[in-house]
């Protein structure tokens, strides 16, 4: 059965498709993989999810290439990263290839939700597991739900390439210096819902989180790495409190593909003076060209983009990346998986 959905208008939200991959941890092992029409949880109210925060999440994409085909865009780099999560917070890692089957599983049973080649839309890709143990003592649990769901998501820029405008603000922290920033944790987000809030009321797109220890070097670009351009070299900041993003990783290796140095460093605020593009990278968008960057606590404003448009290296960065997503550049890294 077709859908009638307008792809190009669709946002970055839930929309409903056919069905879900589930899978329970119990009695020390994973059971069997199952797919559910359902929308819902059944959860213990005192569940570990509900009460201590034992949520992590994925997120990835699936584009239909002009060749026809489903390719999956480095499946195998976020069942790693999950599992690193599932370490961090004491939960239960999911296999690699319970991952990858579950993942592929979930984009097959939905095939008539991929969005068509040209739309700029793709399948979204949302891999999360939650502590299912009643507690009320402070403890882990010991049984695990691994849920695959997916949806359509539209194209980012819904009215073209374009860049916003950040803002440094001191008055938050999005997580603690040797806390959980490095791991794809839902409370994470928690934490950065009211900085974002406040940004957003003042017209900005994200917050540009200062480094929690010293309040000195740039960090985590709201849900998103950040990256610049200083001299022609790729600056990225190194830091324990960052997600690894992996769009980020695939940037540097594009960077350097194109012959620049890749630097990841601590990166003070006023080095901010001297970059020629500056974006936020990440699945959801690839990179959102930033335009001026304002320190709310000083005053200070970065112009990042002096002709309001964004920058040549962003502009092929997303061009290169989306050409390999879609087959139209040869996948020389072996970040694809193609649906069969
Ligand atoms: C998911 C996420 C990113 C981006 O990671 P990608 O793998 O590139 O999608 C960056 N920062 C945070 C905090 C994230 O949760």
């Amino acid at each position: 059965m077709d859908t009638d959905i307008d792809w190009g208008k669709l946002p970055f939200g839930y929309y409903p498709t056919d069905y879900n991959v589930r899978c329970t941890f119990r009695d020390g092992k994973w059971g069997a993989v199952e797919v559910s029409q359902s929308e819902t949880v059944n959860l213990h109210i005192a569940a570990t999810c509900l009460h201590y925060s034992q949520e992590i999440f994925e997120g990835l994409k699936a584009f239909r290439g002009k060749d026809g085909k489903v390719r999956i865009f480095r499946l195998r780099d976020n069942a790693k990263r999950i599992q690193d999560s599932a370490r961090g917070i004491l939960m239960e890692p999911v296999p690699t290839e319970l991952f990858e089957e579950m993942c592929i599983k979930a984009v097959k049973l939905n095939e008539r939700f991929i969005p068509p080649y040209g739309s700029g839309a793709s399948l979204y890709i949302r891999p999360f597991e939650i502590g299912l143990t009643p507690r009320v003592g402070v403890k882990e649990a010991d049984e695990y739900m691994f849920i695959v769901l997916v949806t359509p998501v539209g194209p980012y820029f819904k009215s073209g390439f374009s860049n916003t405008n950040i803002c440094i603000m001191r008055e938050y922290d999005r997580v603690a210096p040797q806390g959980t920033g490095r791991w794809k944790v839902g409370g994470n987000y928690a934490a950065s819902l009211a900085a974002g809030h406040r940004a957003h009321e003042m017209g900005y797109s994200a917050v540009l989180f200062l480094d929690p220890k010293e309040k000195k070097y740039l960090d985590e670009c709201g849900p998103a790495n950040f990256y610049a351009i200083k001299d022609g070299k790729y600056i990225t900041p190194m830091s324990d409190s960052i997600l690894p993003s992996i769009t980020n990783d695939s940037l540097m290796v594009l960077a350097r593909e194109m012959g620049m140095e890749v630097e990841r460093r601590h990166i003070t605020v006023d080095e901010l003076e001297e970059v020629s593009e500056a974006a936020a990278c990440g699945t959801a968008a690839v990179c959102s060209p930033i335009g001026e960057i304002d320190d709310i606590d000083t005053g200070k404003k970065y112009v990042i983009s002096k002709d309001g448009k964004p920058g040549p290296i962003t502009t092929e960065f997303v061009r290169r990346l989306e050409a390999i997503r879609h087959g139209e550049e040869p996948d020389t890294h072996g970040w694809i998986t193609i649906v069969e």
